[in-house]
């Protein structure tokens, strides 16, 4: 299954599902009016929330501008139809709500030139949306063709993380025969960019009429955003009795690129999506992988013991490893990690902190990652 993961590049006549009002004919103009008063609608919702007198998503924005983690029940108290745009297309409004918070973003920095009389550059970089909800999850193995495009919420383990790639969201490309330039979005997730077939130039008298597929992309001019794929498998209670644990591929960006390793407990917020893998047949009959791109992401189990953005628990458990294993010394990580949750430490927690002794390289893997063997 190599290249299951990849965003490839391929060529399709389809309609982008892209947030420019493009697709469904019936609501598209409707839609397209709408959009603007969308926009100013979550606008609103982010400038102005404030309950218990405190502005919550405004405060947030400007503690951490990569993103901004919205409760869907505050998104519904405020205005219910935009849970149910983002519950129904969620492709199509989260961007919507990325770009509504980078306006919030630059107004409230704007603000600050004018106070101190220091010239502070407004900083534009894009923010992300992340979604959070207190609804009950689906169970992965009912998740169907009623659920393609919709906001799902599921929960389960994850059992493999990827490295992390870059994925193209903008492509710029140059026909090869007149030089014209282009620029195609790309879709997101594990989806590839649509390139058109041919190029747009009307040949002058005398010139060569570009060919077919004459466009070649420019790698350092295209944009790029992290993504890493995740694998989730089914929590075992969720299991029915005599039945395999089923899993699901995620893909994460952005801010969410290495939050997760594996071991975690998550419960995930996401769109279910299909893509191509790229080791289909030509020809064959087109089957789609389907996928969860995740819009929000918490750990299950976890709140307790992680405080916010502090990472004690990992250095106790480093402490752990190196009082039970000595420089020079060999064990295995099945037996470490049972000996170590014996005492009461929570496993991911435990592989967490032996990543990152792995980082510092004070640890090594030994026999196909079986064993341990500490260096440092
Ligand atoms: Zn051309």
């Amino acid at each position: 299954m190599s290249g299951w993961d990849e965003g490839p590049v391929y060529y399709s006549d389809q309609a982008a599902v892209l947030g420019d009002g493009g697709g469904d004919n019936t609501n598209s103009a409707a839609a397209t009016a709408s959009r603007d008063s969308v926009r100013s609608l979550f606008k609103e919702f982010i400038r102005g929330f404030k309950p218990n007198n405190v502005f919550r998503y405004r405060e947030s924005l400007l503690q951490n501008p990569r993103s901004l983690q919205i409760d869907m029940e505050d998104l519904d108290g405020f205005n219910s139809d935009l849970t149910a745009f983002i519950r129904s297309s969620p492709a199509d409004y989260l961007p919507l709500f990325e770009s509504a918070a980078e306006e919030v973003l630059v107004s409230l920095r704007s603000k600050v030139p004018g106070e101190t009389g220091e010239m502070e550059e407004p900083d534009v970089l894009p923010v992300q949306i992340l979604l959070t909800s207190k609804e009950d999850h689906v169970s992965m193995r009912y998740l169907g063709a009623q659920y393609i495009s919709k906001l799902v919420k599921i929960s389960g383990i994850t059992i493999s993380a990827s490295r992390i790639k870059a994925k193209s969201i903008r492509l710029k490309l140059v026909c090869k025969n007149c030089k014209n330039v282009k620029e195609v979005p790309c879709r997101p997730g594990l989806g590839g960019a649509i390139i058109p077939r041919s190029c747009d130039h009307v040949p002058q008298p005398g010139e060569e009429p570009c060919p077919l597929d004459p466009w070649i992309v420019i790698p350092d001019e295209s944009k790029y955003v992290d993504l890493q794929t995740l694998k989730l498998q089914e929590n075992p209670e969720d299991v029915p009795t005599g039945e395999l644990p089923r899993n699901i591929l995620l893909s994460v960006d952005r801010s969410l690129v290495q939050s997760i390793v594996p071991g975690t407990r998550l419960t995930v917020m996401g769109i279910y999506s299909t893509f191509q893998p790229s080791t289909s047949q030509r020809g064959a009959v087109a089957i789609r992988q389907s996928y969860i791109r995740v819009v929000g992401i918490e750990e299950t189990n976890e709140a307790s013991s992680r405080g916010a953005g502090s990472f004690t628990s990992e250095e106790q458990a480093e402490t752990h490893i190196k009082r039970r294993m000595g420089i020079g010394n060999h064990i295995s990580e099945r037996k470490l990690i049972d000996e170590l949750t014996r005492r009461g430490m929570n496993e991911s927690i435990v592989r967490r902190a032996l990543i990152i002794m792995h980082q510092r390289d004070e640890i090594e893997y030994k026999r196909e990652g079986r064993t341990i063997f500490r260096k440092a």
